[in-house]
């Protein structure tokens, strides 16, 4: 058996027929960027985020550099953020001139909130946290420390859409939060997108003049800035792919339990506490011998992947000056190892993945 990672194709018939439908409508009218479609996917993310305001853009990584920005952070302030992240993360904190500053982990991969407090300074601006893997962060202590040193909370939740924690969507905690919908993402586009949420009229104001070239009214450029604006196309897509996702949701959510129960006492795998429900947009284990075991499951058929190979501040680009802290995250991430979760997995593949993993340990003991 091959079990691929990912499978963008979108192989049912009924599907790929809605979605063509939703492109040509688009077609159709001719509004191709920032058009109705972009208008009512907004609408639903407020809905689905209980926020007051969304705002659609062309990436995650975009919807993170311009909700810093819109926050007023800029060259000498500091933004707390976790060491383990897709770099995105990281890239969208530097490129507004801020100094980024690694926080470490826990055992779940999520920021640890006692190391973003031993690095608050007097410079700290923001604090942004990334639920990891899909995994709410914890979120209690995140909003209580931000609120009482009077710094912002930008969730980077580009992994998390769907998820929720203590009852609330995940997205509705920090001063604004940060989606991703590219292809891999869960809820996903058939192309790069992204969008940010807010409650605060004046955040929106500047992120939608900072979402076309720091314009007002299309013209008047009140500051400098890019072009991120999201295309209709895009948007109609993901309308489309919102009506199938308590879905895509149920079937992740039922192969991470097939996993859980297949591994059990054999890596370690991914817990949820009682307070929140998870996404899966990996299903990350932590295993001993993790590099050999990869090499296993590919002989198999298996396709894994480390996310992410290289902590963020020993990434080329940061590690010469990075600042922080790191020590737990130095040890977890070389024990990381995500498994295929897509939601066209089948319990046999499942089963065959999990009974591979146990296979190669029980080499280990004979
Ligand atoms: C995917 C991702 C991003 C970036 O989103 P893009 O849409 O790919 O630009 C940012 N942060 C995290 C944690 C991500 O997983």
């Amino acid at each position: 058996m091959r079990v691929p990672f990912l499978d963008l194709r979108i192989a049912d018939q009924t599907q790929r027929s809605e979605i063509l439908a939703a492109v040509d409508a688009v077609l159709c009218h001719g509004r191709l960027v920032l058009g109705p479609e972009v208008e009512t996917f907004e609408a639903e993310m407020k809905r689905l985020t209980g926020r007051r305001f969304a705002v659609g853009v062309n990436s995650g990584t975009d919807a993170l550099f311009l909700a810093i920005r819109a926050l007023g952070i800029g060259p000498g302030d500091e933004v707390i953020t976790t060491s383990l992240s897709w770099i995105a993360t990281t890239n969208a904190i530097a490129l507004t001139g801020a100094q980024p500053v690694f926080a470490d982990i826990r055992e779940d991969l999520n920021l640890d909130p006692c190391s973003v407090e031993r690095l608050l300074t007097p410079r700290t601006k923001a604090i942004l946290p990334v639920h990891y893997t899909g995994k709410p962060c914890d979120l209690k202590a995140l909003t209580d420390l931000a609120t009482s040193r009077g710094v912002a909370l930008v969730e980077d939740a580009a992994q998390a859409f769907g998820a929720s924690y203590q009852g609330r969507p995940i997205g509705s905690f920090g001063e604004i939060a940060c989606f991703s919908m590219n292809p891999m993402k869960v809820l996903a586009a058939c192309g790069e997108a992204g969008v940010i949420v807010t409650d605060r009229a004046d955040l929106y104001e500047r992120l939608v003049s900072l979402r076309y070239n720091g314009t007002v009214n299309r013209e008047r450029c009140i500051e400098p800035s890019l072009n991120a604006r999201l295309d209709t196309i895009q948007a109609a897509i993901l309308l489309k792919r919102l009506t199938w996702f308590e879905d895509i949701i149920a079937k992740r959510r039922k192969i991470a339990a097939w996993y859980t129960e297949g591994l059990e006492g054999v890596v370690k795998t991914p817990e949820e506490g009682a307070d929140e429900c998870r996404v899966y947009y990996t299903y990350t284990i932590q295993a001993d011998r993790r590099d050999e075991l990869q090499q296993y499951l590919a002989d198999v058929g298996i396709e894994t992947k480390i996310q992410h190979p290289y902590l963020m501040p020993l990434q080329p680009a940061y590690h010469r000056n990075a600042c922080g802290e790191w020590g737990r995250a130095s040890e977890l991430q070389p024990q990381i190892l995500c498994l295929p979760v897509h939601e066209k997995l089948s319990r046999d593949a499942v089963e065959y993945v999990s009974e591979a993993i146990r296979r190669f340990y029980r080499g280990d003991q004979a």
